[in-house]
């Protein structure tokens, strides 16, 4: 066995990933496991090899955005279900952006699926499973202290120009980025400074994802509507990304 294999211990074990220690205190490996889950995990099932493309799509996608200036936990892929990440302490909040309405939001307020929203949409939840992950205001995210004014404007921002690379990566894919979830984490930079940079992942998970001409559906909405096989939407947009799985 390797010393690294010996060494590591589960820190998280969340839906789709786990995170492991590893040798350098300052880093964790993230496992991307092959469960499925909708509606707050009621909807479960292992879906073989897709947290293997997630760690390739996610992998593309974090350099992308890098090589953009968003600074993010990705470090490097190791094998085909991990990746080095920096550490982080994660902010409770699970940031929504939305280009298109689907999902909850045209559940919520009774709105077509589909229309565009005048601009990008940015919502707040609450990342408590037992809790529903509750729609938070700006206020609640203060009062309760998640998070503060200072943070929470640089989060959006971010999140707005996440967006927009993001829209033209998947444009070029022939696909409509309708909306999305990111979380954000606290960590030390070189000069011991606190930072908030971009963690968890972006995959065909956490993304809706339509064909820009026929609207099919790539995403999880695949397996949350059972539309049918979540590996060939996922392998999909894996394909049109030029994001090769090997
Ligand atoms: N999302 C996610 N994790 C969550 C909730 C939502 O990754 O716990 C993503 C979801 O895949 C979609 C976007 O965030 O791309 C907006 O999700 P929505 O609020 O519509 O909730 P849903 O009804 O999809 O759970």
């Amino acid at each position: 066995m390797s010393l690294n294999k010996v060494e590591r211990n589960i820190i998280y074990q969340g839906k789709a990933k786990i995170l492991y220690s590893c040798s350098n205190p300052s880093n964790l490996i993230q496992y991307f496991k092959d469960d499925a889950t909708a509606n707050n995990a009621e909807k479960h099932s292992i879906i073989l090899s897709k947290g293997i493309i997630n760690n390739f799509i996610s992998e593309y996608l974090m350099k992308s955005l890098e090589i953009k200036g968003i600074p993010t936990h990705f470090i490097k892929r190791l094998n085909e279900r991990e990746q080095l990440i920096k550490k982080v302490k994660i902010i409770p909040v699970e940031l929504v952006v939305r280009n298109l309405a689907a999902g909850s939001i045209i559940k919520r307020y009774g709105i077509n699926e589909g229309i565009k929203f005048s601009e990008p949409l940015i919502e707040f939840f609450y990342k408590n499973d037992s809790l529903n992950d509750p729609l938070l205001n700006e206020q609640h995210i203060e009062e309760f202290g998640w998070s503060d004014n200072n943070e929470i404007k640089l989060m959006k921002k971010e999140a707005l120009r996440i967006n927009k690379i993001l829209i033209k990566i998947f444009d070029n894919a022939g696909i409509d980025l309708v909306d999305f979830k990111i979380e954000f984490g606290h960590c030390f930079n070189k000069k011991n400074e606190k930072q908030i940079i971009l963690a968890d992942e972006i995959s065909p998970d956490n993304c809706r994802l339509w064909d820009k001409e026929t609207k099919k559906i790539l995403d999880k909405d695949i397996f949350r509507k059972n539309l049918g096989n979540l590996i060939s939407g996922y392998q999909e947009v894996a394909d049109r990304l030029g994001v090769k799985i090997n």
